[in-house]
């Protein structure tokens, strides 16, 4: 099937979403919450685009809409850049403390919204989800959505170091706006609150990951996959 995406012709498969499709055919859709390892869940919608269909139009979340007939897409119409520019402006009022949200606010022309305060100053985390999704499919759900309403924040259960966290990293390399605190110093990884020992490829020095990972991974040989 073919589809029209900023003018360009773009052939895809019934199902597919417009995300996937414009990426395959180079085609920028700026995105927050998307992970190519992940399904869509259009949490932050920064990736709006305009959809014409006969004589109507809609602007959608591009990660969540499957195509499955011939379509025209527009990636930057005046209505998308309108619309992205407002769901970026909120999403800085969430995370002032983002230097990724700032940038593409800068970027995308987001208006400035005076009267509305931020909700927590200097955070960086716009709750889209990704690092608790990365958590429960690559790491090994030791975060979770604390609070509700305004003050809802991502965490580990109490706030403490948490028992089921193994240091992946995961969740902070997922993180699109930078929040989650990860540091490898000294052979030794610090995230939530916990410190893990690195391991190291013996041949090469490469970093492998950490003890507790290895061991959930089954992995007792300290070599990387390249050695
Ligand atoms: S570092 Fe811990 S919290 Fe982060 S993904 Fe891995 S197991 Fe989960």
């Amino acid at each position: 099937m073919i589809i029209t995406i900023d003018g360009k012709a773009c052939e895809c498969e019934k199902g597919e979403f417009l995300l996937q499709v414009a990426k395959r055919n180079g085609i920028d859709i700026p995105t927050l919450c998307h992970h190519d390892g992940l399904p869509g869940q259009a949490a932050c919608r920064v990736c709006l685009v305009e959809v014409k269909d006969g004589g109507r139009s809609q602007v959608t979340a591009s990660c969540v809409f499957p195509v499955d007939h011939e379509i025209e897409v527009s990636t930057n119409s005046r209505k998308v850049k309108e619309e992205r520019g407002m769901v970026l402006a909120l999403l800085r009022m969430r995370a002032p403390g983002s230097e990724v949200i700032a940038n593409m606010c800068e970027a995308y022309g987001a208006p400035k919204i005076g009267r509305l305060k931020p909700v927590v100053d200097g955070d960086k985390c716009i709750l889209c989800g990704l690092c608790k999704r990365a958590c429960a499919s690559l790491g090994n759900g030791a975060i979770e959505t604390l609070m509700r309403g305004t003050q809802k924040y991502v965490g580990t259960p109490y706030d403490q170091p948490s028992a089921d966290c193994i240091g992946c990293g995961s969740c902070a390399e997922v993180c699109p706006t930078g929040a989650i605190e990860m540091k490898d110093e000294k052979g030794v990884r610090t995230i939530w609150g916990s410190e893990f020992r690195l391991v190291y490829c013996r041949e090469c020095g490469k970093l492998i990951g950490t003890e507790e990972y290895m061991k959930a991974a089954g992995n007792t040989d300290d070599l990387c996959d390249d050695c």
